[in-house]
């Protein structure tokens, strides 16, 4: 199978004032399309920072990162903004909904920025919203939702343009255990339907729904193991 996501050498240093802080120390990764990973390590071991490069909202100091076969280490911010809505959906812990819009607006909102027809985009969301589980709250604002409805929100506004990876950082962190598991059964829904989904976690349950775990200790692989 070929690779969604091929990352080599890749340093990522924060400058604080004269101080240089080195976060990711050199990471190698090879990752297929349909994959299903979850990235476990101890708090600071710069997971959130792997992630934000993963997913274009950051740049590396150094390394290469190739994404479908194009080198987004050296876009520029447009070039990247563009990609970033078109190939990534990114779930966030804190789910990152627009407080005062609707279900079908939030996640029909990444396709204003692509362009698309508000016809198309209400269609689309719909569906989306649909697949969820949340056909029934579309017209719903965020603070009208449970937790686990909000971020099935913010899943379907990763899901709504297609893109090839879905990117999760600590999905679950702020959900309690039983809200954790139908989000999980939600990502696997997303996996088998052929999508390559990557998830940071602390818990061991979550991270037992990914066929591969990624370990990172001070900001390099500790381990990369699969499991299916
Ligand atoms: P994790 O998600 O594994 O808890 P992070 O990737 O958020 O870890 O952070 C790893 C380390 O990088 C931490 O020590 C953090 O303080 C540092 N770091 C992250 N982002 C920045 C930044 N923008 N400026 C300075 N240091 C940062
Ligand atoms: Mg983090």
């Amino acid at each position: 199978m070929e690779n969604v996501i091929d990352i080599k050498g890749i340093i990522r240093n924060f400058q604080l004032g004269q101080e240089t802080v080195y976060v990711l120390k050199g990471i190698d990764l090879e990752i297929k399309r349909g994959d299903y990973i979850a990235i476990m390590g101890p708090s600071g071991s710069g997971k959130s920072t792997l992630m934000n490069l993963l997913g274009c909202l950051d740049t590396p100091t150094d390394g290469t990162y190739n994404l479908n076969g194009n080198d987004v280490s050296k876009m520029t911010d447009d070039e990247l903004a563009e990609i970033r809505n078109k190939e990534i959906g990114f779930v966030f812990q804190t789910f990152n909904l627009l407080p005062r819009t609707t279900a079908l607006d939030n996640v029909a909102l990444p396709m204003v920025y692509a362009g698309t027809s508000k016809k198309d985009r209400n269609a689309r969301a719909e569906e989306v919203l649909a697949d969820v589980g949340l056909a029934d709250r579309m017209d719903h604002k965020p603070n009208q939702l449970s937790g686990g409805q909000r971020q099935r929100v913010a899943v379907g506004r990763a899901l709504v343009n297609k893109p090839s990876i879905i990117l999760a950082d600590e999905p679950t962190g702020n959900l309690d255990s039983k809200t954790s598991l139908e989000i999980m059964q939600l990502f696997d829904d997303i996996h088998a339907a052929g999508n390559t989904v990557i998830l940071v976690t602390h818990e061991e349950e979550v991270a037992a729904h990914a066929h591969r775990v990624i370990r990172l200790r001070d900001g390099m692989v500790e381990s990369d193991v699969r499991n299916r």
